[in-house]
């Protein structure tokens, strides 16, 4: 059995022990467990022991338990991480703790505009990375591609913008348990600070932008996606009012100011 699956199980059985406990006290009580009587069905030192053992040795062996399980994780955990390049690190506290900060690409992508990396998986201003490989990783998991990625360097960013239209410039800050690498991060959880808005319309790239417009695409699969862009007066003038937004509605939808540099 997985070990998440484990401490699951066992969560689950601890949480019937209160009840448990408080089923053993009534039927003692019923059978005089806690009377003088000589004639009680159940004499007052046996329910004393019954009580001792139940209420002091249950939890202890539950927490021994989950010792070891824990224990075996984390060993688990050092496995992962040795023999594998730049993540030598004898104990998961020695992981290099500098502050996450860079630079990533996205797209604006959905009915209801939201931040989307290139993969199509969909996040918030504020999130924490889900992997969809595998429930149990918490990202990011070494080995996997979980968590949220980023570049130190702006530059670098800013270069994959080019190679992929309709994508934005994002500045993000990155918590919980990273990986750090020469490049960039990968970490649990982001915050994005800053959105980038180009200067040039996205389809002319001649005239200043002016607002947000949404066109639906068709994926490979015959599944598609609404996908935004921002684009001048005269370029966004053919879509219909519907699928068009301001810039400062944008903002509001998305949760995050953009920088107009
Ligand atoms: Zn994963
Ligand atoms: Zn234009």
């Amino acid at each position: 059995m997985a070990r998440g699956t484990m401490n699951h199980r066992f969560i689950r059985i601890l949480r019937l022990y209160p009840l448990a406990l408080a089923l053993l006290l009534g039927v003692a009580y019923l059978l005089g467990g806690f009377s003088n009587r000589p004639d009680a069905v159940l004499p007052k030192n046996v329910t004393y022991t019954m009580l001792t053992i139940f209420m002091a040795v249950v939890p202890l062996a539950f927490m021994a338990a989950f010792l070891v399980i824990g224990n075996s994780s984390d060993r688990k955990f050092l496995q992962n991480l040795r023999g594998q390049d730049g993540f030598d690190y004898g104990s998961a506290f020695d992981l290099p703790s500098e502050e996450m900060h860079g630079f990533k690409i996205a797209q604006i992508r959905g009915k209801v505009p939201t931040l989307t990396g290139l993969t199509g998986d969909p996040y918030k201003a504020d999130d924490s990375a889900k992997c969809e490989l595998n429930p149990e990783h918490v990202p990011p998991v070494k080995g996997c591609q979980c968590g949220f990625h980023a570049f130190k360097d702006r530059d670098e960013a800013a270069f994959e913008l080019t190679l992929h239209p309709k994508t934005f410039l994002l500045d993000v800050d990155l918590f919980g348990l990273g990986f750090v690498y020469s490049r960039g991060y990968r970490a649990e959880s982001q915050v994005v600070n800053q959105l980038s808005l180009p200067k040039r319309c996205m389809n002319c790239k001649v005239l200043p932008v002016s607002r947000f417009i949404s066109r639906y695409q068709f994926g490979p699969e015959y599944e598609g996606w609404w996908q935004w862009e921002v684009r001048c007066v005269i370029c966004s003038s053919v879509t219909p009012t519907k699928n068009r937004m301001e810039i400062a509605d944008m903002q509001r939808a998305l949760g995050i100011s953009f920088l107009k540099d």
